[in-house]
């Protein structure tokens, strides 16, 4: 079952003669449990493609579908209520708030939504996460990969039915980096989750599921690991 389509999803910037094509028409399909890494040079239009993906931003062209629903047909705010329900986003920047603590942080988008907190499924959150002593403590208490283990939580939070993350080992040094795409990885499989995530770290891109190549926003390559280890 795929959670995720594209139609013909375009992306331009700007008018005339300064017009940009950040994306190209591009159809995409993500299955149920996947977990695609999104690579390609600077400027490509990866971050364009996630944040169209996530309904941060309006398509020029096309649609994108997930879960059966058509995102880009939504007005302002249903499109927030689904992604608050829908859809989990890890930021390089984590974007925790500085005056909340952490379990504060990751049950924010909860009750936004009026909506019942699973407080076993938040504190095995924490414990997969290996955070579990964190709870109570401020962002400014946390070191970069911590805070990073927050949002990865706070992202979770809802159950939604995809992850997008951007650069999300972008600030974290190389065993921070390691340690925090493990414990995702763990706690992705453990919840059957899907994830699509932009990475600069072929290391990292290396691990996923399938590696989606952008060059000049176009998908120029999209390889799954299973072919990859058969060649
Ligand atoms: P990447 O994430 O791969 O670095 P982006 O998606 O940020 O690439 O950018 C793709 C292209 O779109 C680039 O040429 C970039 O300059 C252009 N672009 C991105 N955002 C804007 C914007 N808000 N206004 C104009 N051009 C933009
Ligand atoms: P990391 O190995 O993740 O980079 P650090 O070396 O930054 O961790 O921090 C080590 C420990 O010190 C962490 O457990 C963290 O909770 C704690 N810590 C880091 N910064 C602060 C701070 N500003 N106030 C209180 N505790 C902190």
């Amino acid at each position: 079952m795929h959670i995720l389509k594209t139609i013909n999803l375009e992306k331009r910037y700007g008018k005339g003669n300064n017009e940009v094509i950040a994306l190209k028409p591009t159809n995409l399909v993500i299955e149920e449990g996947e977990f695609v890494a999104v690579v390609g040079p600077s400027g490509s239009g990866k971050s364009t493609l996630l944040h169209l993906l996530a309904g941060f931003d309006n398509p020029t062209k096309g649609s994108v579908i997930i879960d059966g629903k058509d995102i880009t047909e939504m007005s302002e705010r249903e499109l927030s209520v689904f992604r608050r329900r829908k859809i989990g986003f890890v930021f390089q920047f984590y974007n925790l708030i500085p005056v909340l603590n952490a379990r504060e942080n990751v049950e924010l988008p909860l009750i936004l939504d009026r909506r019942k907190i699973d407080k076993s499924y938040i504190d095995e959150l924490f414990m997969l996460l290996g955070i579990a002593d964190r709870m109570d403590h401020m962002p400014s208490e946390l070191s970069g990969g911590q805070q990073q283990r927050v949002s990865i939580a706070r992202a979770l939070a809802a159950k939604p039915s995809i992850i997008f993350a951007d650069e999300p080992t972008g600030n974290l040094d190389s065993k921070n980096s390691e340690e925090v795409m493990d414990l995702l990885r763990l706690t992705l499989k453990k919840y059957h989750q899907t994830m699509v995530m932009v990475t600069h770290d072929l290391g990292i891109a290396e691990t996923a599921d399938r590696i989606i190549r952008i060059e000049d926003g176009a998908i120029c390559q999209d390889i799954k690991s299973k072919q990859k280890s058969f060649f």
